[in-house]
């Protein structure tokens, strides 16, 4: 497409967004109101689901997602012209999904016809919520080392055992698993990808209190949980390629997860001025704080640079696969540090979740700061993100090769 035509496109796009995303629609999202979809899926208000509606009767839940499955079909760079254009007119994200962030992409490479027909077109259309499940008790950063075995019956696998962390499954519809399927070695090499109904027989899930408060995930239970072999996603035993394929994208998503939450009262320079105040010269108040911001506001821009920069080396197909290695570590571990400026900032006020002395748009960035500790975490720890930095960004020798 060329200049021509993507401003004709943005032309376009900007009458489309006009006339479908209501008012209440181009206010900064809040959590309570974010659409997460699925069988319960409820609707903050009629503007909401108006909203939603057109974004998913015109493709765009998922806009670069082929329209034979549900999404627009565009261009990376009419995708990028939306995504321009709905930031410029502060448009809500339609929908919120795992099945959007992590399993269609893998879908898309490893998924066949049918379970692409059937599982793309739910997840674009809101109708099905996902749920991960790949973590267990004694299988993280050593996520090779899981046990939930699916052993094969004829027609379909039998499931037994338990999945950890699982973010939301008391509210999923599907959870996506990987399953030991033989113990062969090495133990990537027995795994497979399957597709779970939540509803199915045998499923059950028990919610994990966390620091903040609240309850994101759960620990989940498949006891004698019949599969059928339909949900098989890939190859027998060639999970690991999927999973690997997936913790992509979970890795993208997470380095731009802080941009995707509720905005906060205020934003950091607008807290600092209020909770510092300014000297003199007109300048913020605590030369140390002052300092540390600016050093973390360079970074911040500098990663927004890195990030237009893989973008468009993507475009031109020649992306250095070193840098999106960066993006999920540099991309969360600014987030906190943006946290820590913040609650520096506010002092006395940054102690405590719950004062109703303290107003509720400070208590919520207080809880932000206790929930962004998850972040270099989820998706794979900052520890073993830079484990893999430095062996295949850096080319250093891996921590087994070096005894
Ligand atoms: C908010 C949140 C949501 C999540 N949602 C999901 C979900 O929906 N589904 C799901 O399956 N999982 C989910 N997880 C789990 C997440 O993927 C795991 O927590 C993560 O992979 C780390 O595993 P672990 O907790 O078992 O820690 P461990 O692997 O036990 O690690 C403990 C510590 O040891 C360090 N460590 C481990 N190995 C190495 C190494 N080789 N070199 C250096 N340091 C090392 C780690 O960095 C960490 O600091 C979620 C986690 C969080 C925080």
């Amino acid at each position: 497409m060329n200049n021509e035509e993507l401003n004709q496109f943005r032309a376009e796009t900007t009458a489309w967004l006009e006339a479908n995303c209501p008012p209440s629609q181009r206010q900064p999202i809040v959590r309570e109101e974010q659409i997460w979809g699925g069988r319960r899926r409820v609707f903050p208000s009629a503007e909401a689901q108006q909203w939603f509606e057109a974004c998913r009767d015109k493709g765009y839940t998922a806009p670069e997602w082929p329209s034979e499955y549900g999404g627009a079909g565009l261009s990376p760079a009419q995708a990028k012209v939306l995504q321009q254009e709905m930031a410029k007119m502060g448009c809500r994200p339609p929908l919120y999904c795992q099945g959007l962030w992590m399993l269609g992409p893998a879908l898309l490479v490893y998924g066949n016809e049918e379970q692409k027909r059937e599982h793309l077109t739910a997840i674009c259309r809101g109708e099905i919520r996902w749920a991960q499940g790949y973590s267990e008790p004694s299988a993280g950063s050593d996520l090779a080392n899981l046990k939930t075995k699916a052993e094969d019956c004829g027609d379909h696998f039998l499931v037994n055992g338990t999945k950890i962390w699982t973010t939301k499954a008391d509210e999923a519809d599907w959870i996506f698993c990987l399953v030991r399927t033989s113990d062969s070695t090495p133990k990537q090499a027995g795994i497979s990808f399957l597709l779970i109904d939540m509803a199915t027989e045998g499923v059950s899930t028990s919610p994990i209190p966390l620091i903040s408060g609240e309850s994101e995930f759960c620990q989940t239970f498949f006891d004698n949980v019949k599969v059928p072999k339909a949900n098989l996603v890939g190859e027998l035993n060639g999970g690991w390629a999927v999973a690997k394929e997936l913790l992509k994208h979970e890795r993208k998503m997470m380095a731009a997860f802080d941009g995707m939450l509720e905005k906060p009262a205020m934003e950091l320079l607008e807290l600092a001025h209020y909770a510092v105040g300014l000297d003199e010269s007109g300048a913020l108040a605590d030369s140390e704080l002052r300092s540390d911001m600016a050093r973390h506001l360079m970074r911040e821009k500098a990663m927004g640079q890195l990030g237009e920069r893989i973008y468009w080396q993507g475009k031109a197909k020649q992306v250095d696969p070193r840098l999106p290695l960066l993006m999920k570590h540099l991309g969360t571990s600014e987030a906190q540090a943006k946290d820590e400026l913040i609650l520096r900032a506010l002092g006395d006020e940054g102690l405590s979740m719950d004062d109703p002395a303290i107003s509720e748009g400070l208590r919520k960035m207080v809880k932000q700061w206790a929930f962004n500790k998850a972040l270099t975490i989820a998706g794979g720890t900052s520890e073993v993100q830079l484990n893999i930095i430095a062996k295949r960004a850096l080319g250093m020798p891996s921590v087994e090769s070096k005894s």
